[in-house]
């Protein structure tokens, strides 16, 4: 049994194909030990076959697979040592939950003593010490997910590999289990690949997220290095939703790219260097009302309203111009103070906090 100071992972190029489909495509990954990696990506993405492929669940058609720096890309499962969860906690329904835990020790034959301290450490570690005794199905969903979790890493793998392991619970239970999750990750200091679609919890968990699309990795980066500079507009959409504005080049103002929206309307692109048309990615929270000012560095667009939608904390807007749908969240905007839908309004940006996109990969 090994520490948790290991588990540095690399993906060198993994493809797998079934049939001529590509199921991933060269999927390259460098991961430091300790890390809390999430794969995000829409359902078909190739998240799960990343994931079985450092189980070693699914071989790769190519391309290879490093743990600690030795090849592990032809090692069967049960040699790899990572601890598991999945989104169906699949417990042994005879089993006691602490029987359910003390499985991988059981299997890996370490003494009775060692089980008996390793499995109380662990649903200590879940916050179920007090359910050893109980059976799977007098648990919640939640509880048993707790007790894969605890299962999962009872051996103190130097990897943990999640695949979307709260998609069964409700948001309350979600939020909750995304904190202890957070937190066993802290205590334990094993390597974690987890994968999501859902953008919030890959934000809020992550150090690293990979956002796939297709079969491969279509940006990697700190959660807030995604958020405020997504390279296309694939990753502008997916985390965060932002508004994707297009427009042909033509030249520039003040060091900035002035482009011809669809409106007809020029904006201003937050950087100088565009050839022929180009995409912009402004965040709604980052668009206020009222005409803007090029002095101050900003630009903006004239709309239709088109849907005022009352959030508590913040009021969203919906606009158009040129075909193109504007949202915008305005934080301190009293809805009796809006104009009705169907009204002309201004919206401003500073022509900083717009993201200029790079084109899209085709497969
Ligand atoms: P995700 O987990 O992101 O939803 P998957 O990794 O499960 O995506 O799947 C990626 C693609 O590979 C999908 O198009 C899927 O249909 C295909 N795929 C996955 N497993 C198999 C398989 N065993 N046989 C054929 N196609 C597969
Ligand atoms: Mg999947």
């Amino acid at each position: 049994m090994t520490g948790a100071s290991q588990g540095a992972v690399t993906l060198d190029k993994i493809s797998k194909r079934y049939g001529r489909a590509h199921a991933i495509r060269e999927v390259s990954l460098d991961v430091a030990p300790g890390r809390f990696v999430t794969l995000l990506g829409p359902s078909g993405s190739g998240k799960t076959t990343t994931l079985m492929a450092i189980a070693g669940f699914v071989q790769p058609s190519s391309g290879r697979i490093l743990m600690n720096g030795a090849d592990i890309t032809r090692l069967p499962p049960n040699r790899r040592d990572l601890g598991m969860v999945f989104q169906h906690y699949a417990l042994f329904p005879n089993m006691t939950v602490a029987q359910n835990v003390a499985y991988p020790l059981k299997v890996r034959r370490r003494p009775a003593e060692e089980i008996a301290r390793r499995v109380r450490a662990a649903l200590e570690m879940v916050k179920l010490e007090d359910f050893g005794d109980r059976a799977p199905v007098k648990l919640s969903g939640g509880q048993q997910q707790r007790v894969a979790l605890a299962r999962a890493i009872v051996f103190r793998p130097d990897v943990l590999l999640m695949d979307e392991p709260l998609g069964a619970l409700d948001k309350n239970l979600r939020d909750h289990m995304q904190t202890e999750i957070r937190r066993i990750h802290r205590q334990l200091g094993a390597t974690v690949f987890y994968v999501t679609h859902d953008q919030d919890e890959a934000l809020s968990m992550s150090d690293v997220v990979v956002v796939m699309r297709d079969g491969a990795i279509a940006q990697i980066g700190a959660p807030e290095e995604l958020y405020e500079r997504p390279a296309t507009a694939f990753v502008a959409k997916f985390i965060g939703g932002a508004n994707v504005l297009a427009g042909a080049s033509e030249g520039g103002q003040g060091g900035r790219a002035l482009l011809r929206h669809g409106s007809g309307q020029p904006i201003l692109a937050p950087a100088g260097e565009v050839s022929g048309r180009a995409e912009i990615a402004v965040r709604p929270e980052r668009i206020g009302l009222g005409l803007p000012d090029p002095a101050r560095g900003e630009t903006g667009l004239s709309a239709t309203l088109t849907e005022v939608t009352y959030g508590g904390a913040v009021t969203r807007i919906a606009a158009e111009a040129g075909g193109e749908e504007i949202a915008a969240v305005l934080p301190r905007a009293h809805v009796a103070d809006l104009p009705e839908p169907g009204a002309a309004i201004a919206l401003k940006w500073a022509a900083d906090d717009a993201v200029l996109l790079h084109p899209e990969a085709e497969h």
